[in-house]
């Protein structure tokens, strides 16, 4: 017999919404959480929420977008997640080139239109548009980029949900200079740049959140050669340098890590 109980467990198990949120999508491009290793992904956090807040809760500014913009590696992606997932607007919608491998330039647009046409059907919606540079096709010979998808994302960026309705854009791009040659720049309420690691500090303060890596020991001898020390290097290469040193034997997996800083990460 299917009792109310089955419902329910379908609803919570089973049954994914035809649009709007995935959370497992979202958690896919947080694979290894959100480590606050510095100032810099305190800044784009707290502008993150101060920009949730003002979605919620302003008339005067249905539409807010922010971009992310900062080096390759530097965990732009999963913070733009992050952040989406924090709002816990009803509808979040995350668009990436990736899935929308071997469309045609027409079948990209298309697919840009209905997210934001879907996002306007929401009372609360966020749209993370995630490396906008692939999603424009950018090339740097030529330049090339497609001018149709620049002009529909111009267009989806600038246009206001219905009335009594509220939309969150969270784009991550890697070329500030370029977005701003291509007139995209002005589209967003506010551009936060996301840095690299640039201190031994930022480094050891991951070390210390990731557990079963090195040992008391190996911590203490890292601390001392780290603690004033220049770097830089974006999060995803570092958790990288960190997983490498982990399958590493205990004899030389300070020394190789340390080496391998100085290669990838230009300490010395
Ligand atoms: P790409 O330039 O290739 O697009 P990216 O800047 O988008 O790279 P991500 O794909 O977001 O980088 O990778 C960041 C990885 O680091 C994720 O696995 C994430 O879980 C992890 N991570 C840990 N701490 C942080 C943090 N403070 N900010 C961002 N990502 C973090
Ligand atoms: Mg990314």
């Amino acid at each position: 017999r299917i009792c109310r109980a089955d419902f329910m467990h379908a609803l919570e198990n089973d049954i994914k919404p035809a649009f709007g949120i995935s959370k497992e999508e979202f958690d896919s491009y947080i694979s290894n959480g959100i480590i606050i290793w510095g100032q810099p992904v305190t800044d784009v956090l707290e502008e993150g929420q101060l920009r949730i807040r003002q979605t919620v809760k302003s008339e005067m500014t249905p539409l807010v977008s922010i971009l992310i913009e900062g080096p390759p590696n530097s965990g732009k992606t999963a913070l733009a997640a992050h952040i989406a997932l924090l709002s816990k607007f009803p509808y979040l919608k995350f668009c990436t080139a990736q899935t929308m491998l071997g469309f045609s330039e027409l079948a990209k647009c298309q697919q840009l239109k209905k997210i934001f046409e879907d996002a306007h059907k929401s009372s609360l919606s966020c749209v993370v548009v995630d490396e906008l540079e692939s999603l424009l096709e950018y090339a740097p010979v030529g330049p090339r980029y497609s001018n149709n998808v620049l002009q529909t994302l111009k267009l989806l960026f600038k246009r206001p949900p219905p009335k009594g309705r509220k939309l969150l854009i969270i784009a991550t791009a890697t070329h500030r200079d370029i977005l701003e040659q291509l007139g995209l720049l002005a589209s967003f309420s506010k551009v936060i740049h996301l840095s690299n690691m640039t201190s031994g500090r930022h480094i050891f303060h991951v070390l210390n959140e990731i557990e079963h890596c090195f040992n008391d020991n190996e911590m203490r001898v890292l601390e001392k050669k780290l603690h004033d020390k220049k770097v830089w290097i974006g999060i995803k290469a570092l958790l990288d340098l960190i997983e490498v040193a982990r399958q590493a034997d205990e004899s030389s997996r300070v020394p190789r890590f340390l080496g391998q800083l100085e290669e990838v990460a230009g300490m010395n």
